[in-house]
């Protein structure tokens, strides 16, 4: 989104003002499928691609809202309730609603959005939005919430208002995102530790199969139920066990011997998947990317085998990718049951990569992905 100035003179024509302009970055997840909700760690980076908010205070107490991607204006009086239908302008009044909750004064004030983040394809334009959406409502009452609390508090708008089940890994890398860095994050205590990664060596690529089953939703709450029912067995034999997280493999094998295929299986991705990530930031620090390209597509493979999450589609184009020169790694990314791919890559092999991976893809499929090249961007600030 290079046009700033378009959409400032936008924003001055139609609510009359001088804007105050913020924005925060999309995200893709690297490794760690499914492990957030059992407390453990994930690795993503925040993205060259941004959520922007134009905004300013109006003394009303009315929140007017324009997205340009979506073509419309909605305004209500603050605090708003959600209507029963899902609208886009649910993240934004949830947003206001979280912050108040918060101890946030917000007041009233107009929005100007405008996207580049693709919406529904991996890449947490949700996040996007409520973050760059909190950042500005905060600032304009005049209060500095800490990146961690801005991030809570998008989480809840979208847990609560917009009434999805999200973990806080989206909002909590678009907060803290940093250029050239991928971000280790324990989603037990939400501490934030920067990995580097050198664009210089290897590109993140991100492929939407374009793809996705009615199932996601309904298989999500399955899973989350299942790795409960894992903990219940695992904290019967060893108290004080809470998540997946407090153990290995190795100490839960000769337990879940017994246990329901389907338990025993969650149980085996996530905690395996938890280690991997580990040696993943740890193959990371050390610039070691063939490691991590080898840990991305075992992590692929349980997600396909044991977690039973990924489609023909993500699994075709993991295969697809494969095959072709410079790749290190592949896998799902996101919950699964459709949605998109992310790819390690060689620099060098970079420019012929994305448009040889989307035209194979085109010719076994008939659709043709999306393919994004991703930078590690920094995380949401004002621009001044
Ligand atoms: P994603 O993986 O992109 O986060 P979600 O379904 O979680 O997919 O969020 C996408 C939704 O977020 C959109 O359907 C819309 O309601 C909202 N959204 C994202 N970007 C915008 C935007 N630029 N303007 C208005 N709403 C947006
Ligand atoms: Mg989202």
């Amino acid at each position: 989104m290079s046009d700033l100035d378009a959409l400032r003179r936008e924003f001055r024509q139609r609510f009359g003002a001088e804007p105050r302009v913020f924005r925060a970055p999309g995200r893709v997840n690297l490794i760690g499928g499914h492990v957030d909700y059992n407390d453990g760690w994930v690795l993503p980076l925040a993205i060259n691609r941004d959520c922007f908010v134009l905004a300013g205070p109006r003394g009303d107490g009315l929140l007017r809202v324009r997205s340009r991607e979506f073509g419309e204006t909605v305004e209500a009086a603050l605090p708003s309730k959600p209507s029963a239908e899902h609208h886009w302008s649910h993240y934004i009044f949830g947003v206001a609603w979280a912050l108040g909750e918060a101890d946030v004064p917000v007041v009233g004030a107009d929005l100007l959005i405008a996207s580049d983040v693709p919406t529904g394809g991996g890449l947490s334009s949700s996040a996007a939005l409520e973050v760059s959406v909190g950042l500005a409502l905060s600032s304009l009452a005049g209060t500095r919430l800490d990146a961690t609390a801005l991030a809570r508090a998008c989480q809840r708008a979208e847990n609560e208002f917009v009434g999805m089940r999200c973990g806080i890994m989206d909002q909590l890398a678009a907060c803290y995102g940093r250029r050239d860095h991928a971000l280790l994050i324990d989603c037990r205590t939400l501490a934030v530790h920067p990995v580097p990664l050198d664009s210089t060596r290897v590109r993140v690529i991100v492929a939407n199969t374009m793809t996705r089953h009615a199932l996601a939703a309904s298989e999500y709450n399955r899973r989350r139920r299942e790795c409960e029912e894992a903990v219940r067995r695992i904290s019967a034999a060893r108290p004080g066990v809470t998540a997946l997280r407090d153990v290995t493999w190795e100490q839960i094998e000769a337990l879940a011997a017994s246990w329901p295929d389907p338990i025993r299986r969650r149980a085996r991705h996530v905690t395996t998947e938890i280690a991997r990530v580990r040696a993943a930031a740890e193959a990371l620090e050390r610039g070691e990317y063939e490691t991590l390209g080898r840990l991305m597509l075992e992590a692929h493979h349980s997600l396909d085998e044991d977690y039973q999450v990924s489609s023909a589609e993500l699994n075709l184009m993991v295969e697809l990718a494969g095959e072709l020169p410079g790749v290190l790694g592949s896998r799902m990314t996101g919950g699964g049951f459709g949605g998109s791919t992310v790819h390690l890559v060689r620099a060098a092999a970079e420019d012929f990569f994305a448009p040889e991976l989307a035209r194979r893809y085109e010719a076994r499929t008939g659709i043709r992905p999306e393919i994004t090249d991703c930078l590690p961007a920094d995380g949401a600030n004002e621009i001044t």
